[in-house]
């Protein structure tokens, strides 16, 4: 086992106590070393509940109120005290009605009964609700008498006051993301305003001579600047604040300049390519001089290459430059630390599913790869294919995607007709 890597550490440090191979470190241990170096933002903004959809909550929201305030029913139907119903039917006498919003001001005395409709105060006295299919009203009495079976269950059909929710409880933890439930939940509760973490500020460049801005023409051996947009996506995506700062030259004056304007703006700096082999040798001595930063050959495909580290106070993440690995090296490590940084707790469970692979795939064991798949149901059984060409730069493959099929490190070929774990892409990008 691997000696724990405490944040005492410096992340140079840490990344020389750990006996792992820099260049064939598994993704699940570049994401524990990542995440031993994260904390949350401290920025912390009161804001109106709307406004927080989307947020991340900075403190725990407590409730001012039991859910529901008042004993109520759960059915239409009567309302009476179970000791007068008898083992057969019985008959009582409705003495009133109780709205939802309308309650019966009197008390239910012996015999009696009182019409009520869901969400309606349960009277004082009362302590059960019989459901109006049961009950029969006939015309006796002026129509006031009520007939009901027997076999009815004391407290039945009545909501106590506070069964949701007692006053004065945690109704929803710091770190939670306010989805719409928890927007109608606080709402529920009479609380109009919130305390959410401030956004993330991102910054991010792409590297690269080849690199052409879209709107222009390219040149022989030119390409547009993809990543740029698949990175504002994937971080709009996630509610952090986007600061695109463009293509950056190969050129190490300008480089340094960009790594220093972004890491004095941003609480992250991402960069793609330049961190391959080759290329990353200029870009490391440019990060021994500006910061601490790690590089690794992560035992993935793709995305074999990965930085992680920190530039003055900002965290720092060079992903590769191929179109297919900046998102799924940003989908392995990078999102699961922004939403630690923006105070998530919690974090989310990725949504793993098993299903039947229909296509034979070709896999070296030692490393971990996450195939391009089409996710689809076929007779109530689980079926997943690969898109296709799965090179890392066809983003064809990613686009037609809606899983990631996962295979782990000690996996080799696999067979058509094989079980495999699925990641599944749809509803968390
Ligand atoms: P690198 O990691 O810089 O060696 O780049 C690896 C491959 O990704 C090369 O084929 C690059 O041309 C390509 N690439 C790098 N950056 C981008 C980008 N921003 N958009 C599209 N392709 C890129
Ligand atoms: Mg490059």
């Amino acid at each position: 086992m691997s000696t724990p890597l405490t944040t005492h550490l410096t992340i140079t440090q840490a990344s020389c106590a750990d006996d792992y191979d820099p260049n064939s470190m598994p993704v699940a241990k570049a994401r524990a070393f990542i995440h031993t170096f994260l904390s949350p933002v401290s920025g912390v903004a009161r804001v109106a509940l709307r406004s927080a959809l989307g947020r991340v909550l900075a403190e725990d929201v407590i409730s001012p109120v039991n859910v529901p305030g008042h004993r109520n029913s759960a059915m239409d139907g009567w309302a009476m005290r179970f000791e007068d119903l008898s083992a057969n039917d019985t008959t009582l006498t409705e003495v009133g009605s109780s709205f939802a919003g309308q309650p019966f001001t009197g008390k239910i005395g012996k015999g009696e009964c009182v019409r009520i409709f869901t969400g309606g105060v349960v009277p004082e006295g009362a302590d059960t609700v019989v459901m109006q299919e049961r009950a029969a009203r006939n015309d006796k009495n002026d129509g006031k008498a009520v007939t009901f079976p027997g076999g009815q269950k004391r407290g039945q059909n009545v909501r106590e006051a506070g069964e949701d929710l007692r006053a004065g409880a945690i109704a929803l933890a710091k770190g939670r993301i306010v989805r719409p439930a928890e927007l109608g939940l606080i709402a529920s509760l009479g609380i109009g305003e919130v305390s959410v973490y401030r956004p993330l500020r991102v910054a991010f460049f792409s590297t690269g001579d080849e690199l052409v801005q879209i709107g222009n023409p390219l040149a022989a051996g030119q390409i547009y600047d993809s990543n740029r947009y698949t990175l504002h996506g994937m971080l709009t995506r996630l509610g952090c604040e986007v600061i695109d700062m463009g293509v950056v030259r190969d050129d190490p004056a300008i480089l340094e300049q960009a790594f220093k304007d972004a890491s004095d703006i941003a609480d992250v700096v991402i960069t793609s390519g330049g961190v391959s082999v080759g290329e990353a040798d200029f870009v490391k001595q440019l990060m021994d001089k500006l910061g601490e930063v790690v590089f690794w050959k992560i035992a993935m495909k793709p995305g074999r290459p990965l930085a992680y580290g920190k530039i003055g106070r900002a965290h720092f993440f060079g992903l590769p430059g191929n179109p297919v690995s900046v998102m799924v090296t940003f989908y392995q490590f990078v999102r699961d630390a922004l939403l630690t940084l923006q105070g998530v707790s919690p974090l989310p469970v990725q949504p793993l599913l098993k299903a039947i692979c229909t296509s034979p795939i070709k896999k070296a064991p030692g490393r971990t790869e996450f195939q391009r798949g089409v996710l689809y149901l076929e007779d109530g059984v689980f079926k997943v294919r690969v898109t296709g060409e799965q090179g890392s730069g066809i983003l064809k493959s990613m686009s037609d995607a809606n899983c990631f099929i996962m295979l782990h490190d000690d996996v080799g070929n696999v067979d058509a007709g094989a079980t495999v774990e699925v990641q599944v892409l749809e509803g968390v990008l």
